[in-house]
């Protein structure tokens, strides 16, 4: 007989047809599921599962705007509140052309748990648009974003709904997209977070993600009496959580030889060290460069173009101690995880959102690779974005010492919750299974003292 989480996990495939990316986050979640399920009937008694997996409200509308030449131009954004039993909903927003409902709900889904484990009150949410701020000038970002906030300022607010940024969406865009919600409301309130530091944002926000990821590595290498110190590390991606992961690195004595973006990547066998570092900062966030031409400044790296055409990415062939996927969804599949393993890889940690398929987590599990998934590895960065929430709501600012000491402390915490969790659920070392019963246990008790609503 199927099991009660295969038998919502049939409806919600049914019910949400192609769109894969959200059944494979509902999958991932539900398989960790089983010994929860055994032990509290009065969960499926109450059809919490049913109704974990169906967002409270989805939000779909119309951005157009006009380009430098004068065309017209229609996006389509989205916000997806998935679920508010742990307080506002709270998540990113992407812009970027691959953005669908498909993806914009699997994010949602699993930031509902990712927000659950930092212990912060925020709900679950993810919004973005089709949109890519690439090769556009200054101009048109801020009128695609004012368009974008004309519709989306009825749905949010500091007590509802908190967007922050995500892909495509960095210090720039949350500028524009706070001035236009100002303008509308005339209310000046912490409703985005990841703003400029001196119009209510917090320090380490920009940080955070990429130095959570790599506080959740030490954590995860201290179980093994391993650290960073002098170890290789593949880093994918080049934007704000790659970049500060490298800088985590760095300051922890490891040797960051990689950076990608979505045409190629670069390796560096000297190593990437502050001075190249900070090239690659001023190439992405302020010139909008490519990767490639760090190895035109640095002729001993070597640069090396993708091909959509290969069944692996060569990235993942790059010898390494520890990987941190840091760019997209889906960039490590069962062949790049056994590359990766083959390469001597004994620690990944997932600084982008589900960045590994599910055969790909197989593969890390069954070398016993220390892998940390990313509901719990970059929950640094949403757990700081609550932090800022918490210094919006008193007006007042918290030192750099102040919100580094608590974020480090909530990464420990998270780190330990996943572990003890999942031996407590009889899977010892599953950072997946820790991170996905301990995530929903709290989601679930706080829906059971609400009623049904
Ligand atoms: P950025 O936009 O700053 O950087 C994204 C990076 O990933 C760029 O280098 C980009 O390259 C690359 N990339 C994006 N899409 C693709 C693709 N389809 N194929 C290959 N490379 C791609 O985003 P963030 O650094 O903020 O986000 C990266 C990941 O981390 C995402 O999965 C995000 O959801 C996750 N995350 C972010 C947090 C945050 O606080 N920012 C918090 C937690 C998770 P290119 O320039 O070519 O597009």
């Amino acid at each position: 007989m199927p099991s009660y989480a295969d038998v919502v996990m049939q409806d919600v495939i049914a019910r949400n047809p192609e769109q894969k990316e959200f059944h494979q986050a509902v999958h991932e979640v539900l398989s960790s599921l089983g010994p929860v399920l055994d032990r509290h009937p009065e969960f499926r008694k109450a059809k919490i599962l049913e109704r974990i997996v169906e967002p409270e409200r989805v939000v779909m509308f119309r951005v157009p705007w006009q380009d430098d030449r004068g065309e017209v131009q229609v996006n389509r954004g989205m916000r997806v509140e998935f679920n508010s039993a742990l307080g506002p909903y709270k998540g990113g927003l992407r812009f970027h052309p691959s953005v669908n409902l498909s993806i914009i709900k699997f994010l949602a889904f699993e930031q509902t748990f990712k927000n659950a484990l930092t212990t912060l009150p925020m709900g679950g949410g993810k919004g973005g648009a089709d949109f890519s701020p690439r090769g556009k000038s200054d101009a048109e970002v801020m009128r695609f974003c004012q368009s974008f906030m004309n519709e989306l300022f009825r749905h949010i607010g500091e007590c509802v709904d908190v967007p922050a940024g995500d892909i495509g969406v960095g210090g720039r865009e949350i500028g524009f997209l706070f001035g236009q919600y100002k303008r509308l409301t005339r209310r000046f309130e912490g409703v985005l977070t990841g703003k400029g530091l001196n119009w209510g944002g917090s320090l380490m926000r920009p940080e955070a993600a990429g130095y959570g990821q790599v506080c959740f590595v030490e954590e995860m290498l201290k179980t093994r009496g391993k650290s960073l110190k002098g170890a290789r590390c593949v880093i994918s991606g080049s934007g704000n959580v790659a970049q500060y992961a490298c800088e985590k690195v760095l300051q922890l004595g490891g040797k960051p030889v990689t950076f990608s973006d979505s045409n190629g990547f670069v390796v560096d066998e000297d190593g990437i060290d502050a001075p190249k570092l900070a090239f690659v900062m001023e190439l992405k966030n302020v010139r909008r460069g490519r990767i490639k031409e760090y190895a035109a400044k640095y002729p001993k790296a070597n640069y090396v173009e993708l091909d959509g055409k290969l069944d692996h990415n060569p990235l993942w062939q790059v010898k390494c101690d520890v990987a941190l996927p840091s760019a997209t969804q889906n960039e490590i599949n069962a062949v790049d995880a056994n590359n990766l393993v083959k390469g001597g890889c004994f620690c990944v940690s997932e600084g982008a959102n589900m960045p590994t398929t599910p055969d790909g987590v197989n593969v890390f599990l069954e070398a016993n690779t220390l892998f940390g998934p990313g509901k719990a590895a970059n929950a640094g960065g949403v757990a700081t974005s609550g932090l800022e929430m918490s210094q919006n709501a008193m007006r007042l600012n918290w030192s750099r010492e102040e919100v580094d000491r608590r974020l480090h402390e909530i990464m420990i915490n998270i780190h330990e919750t996943c572990r003890t969790t999942a031996e407590k659920y009889g899977t010892p070392g599953s950072y997946v299974n820790g991170a996905n019963i301990a995530g929903f246990l709290k989601v679930a008790h706080a829906m059971m003292d609400q009623g049904l609503v």
